[in-house]
Order: C-alpha cells, then structure tokens, then sequence
C-alpha cells in the first residue's frame, strides 16, 4: 500500500494524519491531535517527528510505504528551504520544518504549503462542486485572516508561497490601530480574532473575541458597534478579493465562524444592497466550508494528491 501523511501546524495545535492513496475518504483517514510546542526553535519539528512516527507504529505501517509527507502550516514560509519566519504566534522567529523532516525520514518526499493555499485545495478536492472548481477562493478567519487563491485552475502561490496575503491588505491606512504584523489599517486588525481583541480593548473591555459574538447578540451596543466594523471591513476584503480574483466561489472557514450567524448574512446583505460601494465584479457565491477543523489537514493531503498526480492545479 502507498500512504501519505497530512500535517497542520497552527498556532494552538499540530495535527497529523495518515491514509491510503487510494482511499482518500475522509472517513478513513486517521487523525492524531496535540497542543503545537513552543518551547525551542526545534521543538515543533521534533513533536512533528514524534507525531508521524506513533502514526506509523500504531498503524503498523512501514516507512517504506511512505509516498510524501505535506505540511500545511500558518505562514508566511519559505516553501523551497521548508523556513516558518515572522510568524506571531508560533513563538519563534524562525523555524526550521523540512530539514529536520527530511533528515528523520530521508527516503520521503517533504512537501511544504501555506495554510490558507492547501485549504483552497482542500475545498478543490473534497467539497467544491465541478463549475466551483477552477475559479474557487478559500479565506479562513481565526487569529488571523488568510487566502487561498485557485483562477483558471491554477493554484497562485507567488515566489515564496504567500500569495493571497489578504489578511494584511491594508483596507484603512489611517486606522490608529496596529495591527499583529507591525502595519496599521490591515483587514485582520479589524476583523480577526487578533485584531477584534485590540479593538475590544480600545473601548476599555475585557471580552473573549467569543463573549464580543455573545454580548453583540444580546444588544450590547458597544460589541454590536465592533461586530458592525468587522463586517464592513469583512465586506470591504472580500470584495476586494473579488475584483482581483473573480472567484465562482468564495468559501469561509476559521474559527470565528463559529460565530458565523453574526457574520455571514451581514456580508451576503452588504453584496446584495450595496453591491457597487464593495466589488466591480459579479457577486460570487460566498458560504461556509463545511470541512470544519479538519480543513487544514485535508488540504494537506490534497496538495500530496495533486503532486503525484501531475495535476495542472499546480502547474
Ligand atoms: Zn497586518
């Protein structure tokens, strides 16, 4: 049998996985989960290493039998030397991911993609339907806000493998508040859950991002009056998305979906009432993946897929 291991490397978790080539079923696929370590520069590589490891045992799978491992992981990154840099909440400054991998598993092919790039093909491969599929865009909202791009069936990676950065977009260059990359005005100071705690301690609050959903579903007119910007400048990035893209599909995942009562139907009324203040471009359809948590690591196991079978998507 031929397997390919997944890897997702966020801020709060790692997730690893293993499946047959063959049956990429999300079903079958077997999934392990733990807290990302930060405690050294090493120390990620080194629980990845563990990790694929107990996933080989506990299958009993030989190495042998390992066509790739691919790790999705929050960037920016530099896909060609497997480098994690400047990324604000893994810890480190820099980070080492493919040289250690490689060295622990020499006989392996090591694949690297941004987080946001492999769930776009995730989305591609596991739930986009067939006339979504070649011009299909996938923005994920968490701590930060991020995009995966496929136009003319292609994915757009760009020279490092950040293409598509449009959580740093800057939509209100004289905004007062910074954002987590240094910059003022980006689209994830306003509306992720980085930028959304800044914006809750601006007024003098101590809310979770979730007691904010909460308390703006309440009536609280302060938190309403956050969630309000957040979803005008949630408009404003999906509509610029949309004149540079124009996608057939946008999907949304990310963990402030969980909150997505409060989010998705103001964007989808924003479009429909007002459509010209945000996009030139037709509205495309715009929804939520329902891929869920597991988004990144599909998308991982995606990217392996694509590269075996020669896809055109990555041409
Ligand atoms: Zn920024």
């Amino acid at each position: 049998m031929q397997y390919l291991v997944g890897v997702d490397i966020g801020g709060t978790h790692i997730r690893t996985c293993i499946t047959s080539f063959e049956n990429m079923n999300k079903e079958t696929i077997i999934k392990l989960k733990e807290r990302t370590l930060k405690t050294d520069e090493s120390a990620l590589s080194r629980q990845i290493i563990r990790m694929i490891r107990s996933l080989l045992s506990q299958n009993m799978i030989q190495v042998t039998e390992l066509v790739s491992i691919n790790i999705a992981t929050a960037g920016p990154l530099d896909v060609k030397t497997g480098v994690i840099f400047n990324n604000a909440n893994l810890g480190h400054r820099t980070i080492r991911i493919k040289g250690p991998i490689k060295q622990a598993f020499p006989s392996v092919e090591c694949n690297m993609i941004n987080d946001a790039n492999g769930a776009v093909l995730g989305v591609h491969f596991y739930e986009a339907t067939d006339d979504e599929k070649d011009n299909l865009v996938y923005i994920t909202m968490s701590t930060g806000i991020g995009a995966g791009v496929i136009v003319n069936g292609h994915l757009l990676r760009g020279k490092d493998g950040n293409a598509a950065e449009a959580g740093h977009g800057m939509i209100n260059p004289i905004s007062p508040v910074e954002c987590s990359c240094g910059a003022s005005g980006c689209w994830e100071s306003f509306s992720a859950g980085s930028g959304l705690s800044k914006q809750i301690s601006a007024v003098g609050k101590k809310w979770t991002t979730k007691e904010l959903y909460e308390n703006a579903r309440k009536g609280n007119t302060m938190a309403q009056k956050i969630v309000d910007q957040a979803n005008f400048y949630n408009t404003v990035g999906i509509g610029l998305i949309n004149n540079f893209y124009d996608p057939e599909a946008i999907y949304i995942g990310g963990a402030i979906t969980n909150d997505a009562d409060l989010i998705l139907p103001v964007i989808l009324e924003n479009f429909e009432k007002q459509t010209i203040k945000f996009t030139i471009n037709r509205v495309p359809s715009i929804k939520l993946t329902k891929l869920g948590d597991e988004i990144g690591l599909l998308g991982a196991l995606a990217l392996g897929k694509y590269i075996l079978d020669k896809d055109k998507i990555l041409l």
